[in-house]
C-alpha cells in the first residue's frame, strides 16, 4: 500500500523536520510519501519520500510565487501533486494548465500524483455523470506514463469527516481501473478508524490523506493499523 501525506499549509520547516526524522524512524513494509508545504522541502535522511504540492511547468523564470523545476532540483524533488481539488477549486487551475504541468513534469520524469475526483452535485446525477466527469479531467493526461499515480478524491469527502461509501470507492475504482494500470489511491477523510477497510478494497493501492497525516503518530497509527 501507498500511504501519501498532504500537509496542505499545514507544518513549518522545523516540524516537518521533526515528522520526518520520526516517519523515517519507523520501519514498515509499505510505501510512504509525504508532500510539505514548499518552504519545507529538502533532502530528508530516509526511505520516506518526499514530493511537492505544487510547481510550475517551467525551469525558472518569471513567475512570481511560483516553484520551479530549478528549485525543486536543489532538494532532490522528483515527485508532484498535480491537480488537487483545492487548486483546481481555490486557485482556478484549469485543465489546459494541469495538462501543460503534467506534460512537462512527464518530460522531466517526475513521479506524478494526478488527482481526479467529483463534486457532490455530479455524484447526485448518478453514475454516468460521475463516469464522464472523470473522464474530462483525464482527458489530455498520458494514462500510460509509467511514473503516474492517479488519486481519486471524490471533492465532497475532502476534509469534511464524510467518507465515500466502501461501494462508492469500489465502483469508481473499479470504472477507473479500466482506463490505466497506474496505481490508484483513494483520498478523502481517510482516518484510523476507516483505514482497515479501505485497504481491503481491491481496486485501492493506497491513500491520500490530508488530516488525518498531520499528526505523526496519527499518520504512523494508521500504517500500523495494516501490519
Ligand atoms: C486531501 O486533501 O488530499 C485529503 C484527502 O484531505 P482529507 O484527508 O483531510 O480529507
Amino acid at each position: 500500500m501507498i500511504f501519501a501525506a498532504n500537509f496542505k499549509s499545514n507544518h513549518t520547516r522545523k516540524t516537518t523536520k521533526e515528522y520526518m526524522q520520526k516517519l523515517n524512524a519507523y520501519k514498515t513494509e509499505h510505501t510512504v510519501w509525504v508532500f510539505p508545504p514548499a518552504t519545507a522541502l529538502d533532502e530528508f535522511k530516509g526511505s520516506v519520500r518526499v514530493g511537492v504540492q505544487n510547481a510550475f511547468a517551467t525551469h525558472n523564470g518569471a513567475y512570481t510565487g511560483e516553484l520551479g523545476l530549478e528549485q525543486l532540483d536543489e532538494f532532490n524533488i522528483k515527485t508532484i501533486l498535480i491537480g488537487h481539488s483545492e487548486r483546481r477549486l481555490i486557485i482556478g487551475e484549469t485543465l489546459g494548465w494541469l495538462q501543460e504541468k503534467f506534460n512537462f513534469y512527464q518530460e522531466q520524469n517526475f513521479n506524478i500524483v494526478f488527482c481526479i475526483g467529483e463534486p457532490l452535485e455530479i455524484r447526485e446525477e448518478g453514475v454516468e455523470a460521475l463516469k464522464r466527469y472523470l473522464d474530462e479531467q483525464l482527458e489530455g493526461i498520458d494514462l500510460s506514463y509509467k511514473n503516474l499515480t492517479i488519486a481519486y478524491e471524490p471533492i465532497w469527502a475532502i476534509g469534511t469527516g464524510k467518507t465515500a461509501s466502501i461501494e462508492e470507492i469500489e465502483l469508481t475504482h473499479n470504472y477507473l481501473k479500466t482506463k490505466f494500470n497506474s496505481p490508484l489511491l483513494y483520498g478523502g477523510s481517510v482516518k484510523v478508524d476507516n483505514i482497515k477497510d479501505i485497504a481491503k478494497i481491491k481496486s485501492v493501492d493506497g491513500v491520500l490523506v490530508g488530516s488525518a497525516s498531520l499528526d505523526v503518530d496519527n499518520f504512523i497509527q494508521m500504517i500500523e493499523k495494516l501490519k
